[in-house]
């Protein structure tokens, strides 16, 4: 069952995106993505073959009172398997829908105690463990906090009707809502640890390691949202490229770490240079992309000039100045194609103008502008208005 449930959903996500410290804000919203599909479809399938199984006992004689708790005990595990029906059909499960569930589950235990001959024989109060491992791995800390104060009462009234002593009873209740929510404690600091891990491990697979920009994986992954955006808003995409002009000179007179200062030099001044939306990456040695969203080519030039100026005002150890060459390129996504796919494109396109830029002298920016209904793999170029495909601005 843990292992069925190690596809946690984040309930906090909120899907957002930062610049340069991708943690929650990677995170998925809640309830999408295929792990909460595979959780969902577990906990239907627990319900139904648990409820399943619960009904078997209705053609075992002697196991249920005879009567009405026969057909509350029936209606009870009808109940069960109903309410697997919508976590199948959606595939998905909130907060609230699984905190419901688990009391549900706790409420069809005291049912099937109530109902059956001897509780302590037939219904013992280890079946409370699914419920309080699903609280424990799925839900939050007040959630299991419930759940484990339900459990205590639950297990006082299934033991009550089997022990003459209240010391006995005492014992018994400890001993077993002790294990149950022990395990359940268990799960959830299990639960915590892993999480951790992931989000850390998540966080450094986006990262370049050696300026802390964002690396081409996050830079692609983030192409679905940006265009997205884009298409919703009706604005365009821009995409900068970014290279340090003559950094081979650099590492040849410097030394390699030198060069490894003025790239981490450089990747602060751009860090603090882009917009809160924007998305910086280093996508190559010395290459480093911008990826964001403009009004029109007006406002993607004179971004492209403040980073081209962020720059120019970073120095070597040894006081020189470093300079870079900036091609940019813009789109207004359309249809639906391929982000990732069109993403390149774009970024192609920004190559190629930032080899232009290299091409008239370098520390300029460049740009390709729009091939618009176009093949996709196009190169031919459209003019900005007042400027020449690849001119410098
Ligand atoms: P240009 O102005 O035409 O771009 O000249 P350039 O010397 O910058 O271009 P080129 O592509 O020939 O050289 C890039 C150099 O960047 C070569 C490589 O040694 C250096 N480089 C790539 N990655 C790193 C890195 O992580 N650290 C350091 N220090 N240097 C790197
Ligand atoms: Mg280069
Ligand atoms: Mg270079």
């Amino acid at each position: 069952m843990i292992l069925a449930m190690i596809g946690r959903w984040d309930l906090d996500g909120n899907g957002g995106a930062g610049v340069q410290h991708p943690s929650k804000a990677d995170a998925q919203p809640a309830g999408r993505g295929p792990e909460h599909r595979v959780a969902a479809l577990t906990l239907a399938a627990l319900l139904f073959v648990g409820s399943l199984m619960g009904m078997s006992n209705l053609l075992v004689d002697g196991v249920l009172r005879e009567g009405a708790p026969r057909w509350i005990y029936g209606t009870a595990m009808l109940l069960c398997m109903v309410a697997a029906v919508p976590l199948a059909v959606r595939k998905r499960a909130g907060r609230w829908q699984t905190f419901g569930l688990v009391l549900l589950g706790d409420l069809t235990y005291l049912v099937v105690v109530l109902c059956i001959e001897d509780p302590v024989r037939y219904a013992t109060p280890l079946m409370l463990l699914f419920p309080a491992f699903v609280a424990a791995w799925f839900l939050g800390p007040w959630e299991l906090g419930i759940n484990m104060a339900v459990t205590t009462v639950v297990c006082l009234l299934a033991l009550w009707p089997s022990y003459d002593s209240a010391a006995a009873l005492g014992i018994q209740v400890v001993v077993n809502a002790g294990t149950l929510n022990g395990g359940a404690l268990g799960v959830f600091v299990l639960r915590r640890r892993v999480q951790r891990l992931l989000d850390a491990t998540q966080a450094l697979s986006h990262l370049d390691p050696l300026t802390g920009l964002f690396n081409r994986r996050y830079l692609i992954e983030q192409a679905p949202r940006i265009w997205r955006q884009a298409r919703r808003d009706g604005t365009r995409v821009a995409a900068m490229v970014l290279d340090i002009d003559h950094f081979k000179r650099l590492n040849d007179a410097h030394g390699h770490a030198a060069g490894d200062a003025v790239l981490c030099a450089v990747a602060q001044a751009l860090a603090a240079t882009v917009r809160p939306t924007d998305v910086l990456a280093r996508t190559g040695g010395e290459e480093l992309v911008v990826l964001g969203l403009v009004g029109d080519p007006d406002e993607a030039r004179r971004l492209a000039e403040r980073l081209r100026l962020a720059v120019s005002d970073t120095r070597t150890l040894d006081g020189h100045a470093v300079t870079a060459s900036i091609g940019v390129a813009l789109t207004r996504p359309v249809g639906n194609e391929h982000a990732p796919d069109a993403l390149w494109r774009l970024v192609d396109r920004a190559d190629a103008a930032m080899y232009e830029a290299k091409q008239q002298g370098r520390d300029r920016v460049a740009a390709l502008s729009l091939p618009r209904a176009r093949s996709p793999i196009s190169l031919e170029r459209e003019v900005w208005p007042g400027t020449t495909a690849g001119d410098t601005l």
